[in-house]
C-alpha cells in the first residue's frame, strides 16, 4: 500500500481524521493525533448490498493506520455494535497498545478475535462510565449514554488543544430497561467547562421529535402475546439485548418458554446472561431442538434473520427448512427491526414465505414493535445545547445527514453568546485544531475493503475481482438455468473459470462433479426455495465453495448466476 500519501502530523496541532462513517452508514472509525501519539476511536464494519456477490463484510481502508503504525497507542471502543467493533480483528494486528471498552463491548469482541485467531493477551482493558485513562497527551473519559443495547459510552478526550467530545451512538432513553441513565449531568458539566469540538451521531437527524424509549414496544407485544394462539416468532437484531429482555419478561408473564434460534442470537444471549445484562429466570429458556416438544401456544422463539439473510434462522423457518422450528397457521411472526436500506426485497420475500405457511406477519409499519436506537432531531439538539462546543463535526451518516445536522447545529447555537463553527467533514479529511482555529487541511487515504469471510482476507478495494484473490485462487462462475415455475434445472449448469488453475486432466471431472453438486443441491431444495433467487444463489455459493475447497484446497471466488427460463 502507498504510505507516502499519509500526511505527517503538524507540530502543536490536534488532528482528527475520520476513516469511516462520514459519508456512509457503518464502518465507523476515527483517528485522533497529537504529535507522536495517535488513538483510534472504534473500528467498525459495513454490510454489503445483496448484489455485491462474494463479499461478506466491508471495512475501512487501513492504509492510514499502517502508515502511522508506530504512533498508534490505543483503540477506544464506544459500544459493541458491528459498525463499531466489527473491524477490530483487522486493526489489532497493526499496532501494539491496549483496547479500551466496557465489559459488554469487550465480551462481544472476544469471539471475533477468537475467530481470527488473535491472542489479545492483556490488551483488552475493561472500563466503566466516568473512568478516565491516559494515553500519551490524551486523557479519555467515558460517559454513559443510552442506545439500543447496554453498556454504551460517549468519550470526552482532553487534549493539549482542548477537550473534544465524541458521542458514539446514542438516543436519550429516560426509562432505560436496565435503569442506567444517559449521563446528561456530565455532558452539561463539560459544556460549562468549555468544549473545543463535538463529534455527534447524525443517523436520525431527519426524524422529528424524540425517538422514544425501548419500553415503548411493550404495549404492542403485550397485545401480540394475548392474541397469538400459536407460536410467537420474533426476529430482531442479535445485539438487541434490551429487546430480548422485554420479550423474556413478557414470556414469563404470559407463561411461554423462550428459545433463542440462530447462531449469533444464541451467542449474544449467552454473553449478555453471563455478564448480567440479560436476566432469564431458570426454567424459562429452552433449546431450539426442544421447541417441538411444547404446545405451540407455550413458546416464544427469538430468531436471527430480521434482514432476510438467506442462511439465517428466519429465512430457513419461512421456507419450512428449519430443523426444529416449523410454522403453522396459528403462529405469528414479528419483525422487530428496521430494514437496513438494500435489504427490503429480501425481507419482503421472507415475509411472503411466512405468509405461505399460513402464519400472521407483523412488521414495524403495522404495530409499534420496533424503536430506533438513535436520537431524533430534538435529542441531537439537546446534546448540542448542553455541550455548547466551539466547533461541531457531524458524524455517522451519509452526506445529506451530516449537512442536515450541520444546519440544525447552526440554528441551535445561533442565539448563544458564542457561535458554533461547523466543520462538514468526510472520510479522509484531516481536521486540524491549533491556536489559529480549526480547518480541514488535508486529505488522507480512505476507502473500503471488501472481505470474504471464508478467506479471512481482503477481496479488494471497491472491486469484486481483486487481483490478489484471483491470482491465488481464481474465479468460477456457474450459470444455472432453472424453470421459472418449478425451479428445476432445465439443462446442465455451465461453468466458466478464470485463473482457477487445475490439472487439465482433472478439470473436466472437477467441473462435471461441481455440476452434480448444483443438481443435487437444487433437487434437495423445496420448490419455494428453488424459485427464490436470493436464497438459492446463496445456497449454491456456499455448497460450491465447500466443494472446491475440499477437492482442490483452493477457495476460488464463486459466483452462481441463476437464469429463470
Ligand atoms: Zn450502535
Ligand atoms: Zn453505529
Amino acid at each position: 500500500m502507498n504510505q507516502s500519501v499519509v500526511p505527517d502530523v503538524s507540530p502543536s496541532t490536534l488532528e482528527v481524521v475520520p476513516l469511516g462513517g462520514l459519508g456512509e452508514f457503518g464502518m465507523n472509525m476515527m483517528a485522533v493525533s497529537w504529535e507522536d501519539t495517535t488513538i483510534l476511536i472504534d473500528a467498525g464494519v459495513m454490510f454489503p448490498d445483496p448484489d455485491q456477490l462474494g463479499v461478506d463484510l466491508i471495512i475501512p481502508d487501513l492504509t492510514f493506520v499502517e502508515a502511522r503504525r508506530d504512533k498508534v497507542k490505543a483503540l477506544i471502543l464506544t459500544h459493541a455494535h458491528e459498525d463499531h467493533i466489527g473491524a477490530v480483528p483487522h486493526v489489532m494486528p497493526l499496532f501494539d497498545g491496549p483496547v479500551y471498552g466496557t465489559s459488554m463491548t469487550l465480551a462481544f469482541l472476544e469471539p471475533k478475535l477468537q475467530e481470527h485467531e488473535i491472542d489479545a493477551g492483556d490488551r483488552l482493558k475493561p472500563i466503566r462510565p466516568r473512568d478516565k485513562v491516559t494515553v500519551g497527551p490524551f486523557t479519555i473519559e467515558f460517559i454513559r449514554v443510552t442506545h439500543s443495547m447496554p453498556d454504551c459510552v460517549a468519550l470526552a478526550i482532553t487534549t493539549p488543544a482542548g477537550t473534544i467530545v465524541h458521542t458514539g451512538d446514542f438516543k436519550i432513553d429516560q426509562t432505560p430497561i436496565d435503569g442506567e441513565h444517559f449521563d446528561l449531568h456530565r455532558f452539561s458539566e463539560l459544556g460549562a467547562q468549555g468544549v473545543l469540538a463535538l463529534f455527534a451521531d447524525s443517523t436520525n437527524i431527519d426524524r422529528k421529535g424524540f425517538t422514544g424509549s425501548e419500553v415503548e414496544v411493550i404495549e404492542a407485544f403485550e397485545e401480540l402475546f394475548t392474541s397469538t394462539l400459536g407460536k410467537l416468532v420474533v426476529a430482531a437484531f442479535s445485539s438487541s439485548i434490551y429487546r430480548m429482555q422485554i420479550l423474556v419478561d413478557l414470556a414469563v408473564q404470559f407463561d411461554r418458554k423462550v428459545a433463542f434460534v440462530g447462531r449469533s442470537i444464541v451467542q449474544n444471549s449467552e454473553i449478555a446472561q453471563r455478564l448480567g445484562f440479560l436476566r432469564v429466570p431458570s426454567g424459562v429458556q429452552i433449546r431450539d431442538s426442544d421447541v417441538n416438544g411444547y404446545a405451540s401456544q407455550d413458546v416464544l422463539c427469538l430468531v436471527t434473520g430480521s434482514q432476510g439473510e438467506p442462511q439465517a434462522a428466519l429465512s430457513r423457518i419461512a421456507i419450512d427448512d428449519h430443523r426444529f422450528v416449523k410454522l403453522a397457521p396459528d403462529d405469528t411472526v414479528v419483525l422487530s427491526a428496521r430494514a437496513i436500506p438494500g435489504n427490503e426485497k429480501a425481507i419482503a420475500r421472507a415475509m411472503s414465505h411466512v405468509a405461505r405457511r399460513g402464519a400472521d406477519v407483523v412488521t414495524p409499519d403495522m404495530k409499534h414493535v420496533h424503536v430506533s436506537g438513535h436520537g431524533s432531531a430534538e435529542e441531537l439538539k439537546l446534546v448540542l445545547s448542553l455541550v455548547r462546543p466551539r466547533y461541531f463535526v457531524p458524524i455517522h451518516g451519509e452526506y445529506r445527514h451530516l449537512s442536515q445536522h450541520a444546519r440544525v447545529a447552526t440554528r441551535v447555537m445561533s442565539g448563544a453568546d458564542r457561535k458554533v463553527q461547523v466543520l462538514l467533514a468526510q472520510d479522509g479529511d484531516v481536521i486540524q485544531f491549533d491556536e489559529q482555529g480549526a480547518r480541514i487541511a488535508d486529505k488522507a487515504p480512505t476507502g473500503r475493503v471488501l472481505i470474504d469471510v471464508t478467506r479471512v482476507g481482503e477481496v479488494g478495494d471497491e472491486v469484486l475481482r481483486d487481483r490478489r484473490h484471483l491470482a491465488a485462487d481464481g474465479l468460477v462462475v456457474a450459470v444455472v438455468a432453472i424453470s421459472r415455475h418449478t425451479g428445476a434445472l432445465t439443462g446442465d449448469p455451465e461453468m466458466v473459470a478464470r485463473g482457477f488453475v487445475v490439472d487439465s486432466g482433472q478439470a473436466d471431472a472437477l467441473f462435471h462433479d461441481a455440476g452434480q453438486v448444483i443438481a443435487s443441491c437444487i433437487a434437495e431444495s423445496g420448490v419455494e426455495e428453488r424459485t427464490d433467487q436470493g436464497l438459492m444463489t446463496e445456497k449454491l455459493r456456499v455448497e460450491l465453495r465447500r466443494f472446491f475447497k475440499k477437492r482442490t484446497g483452493r477457495r476460488p471466488l464463486v459466483l452462481p448466476v441463476l437464469m429463470e427460463i
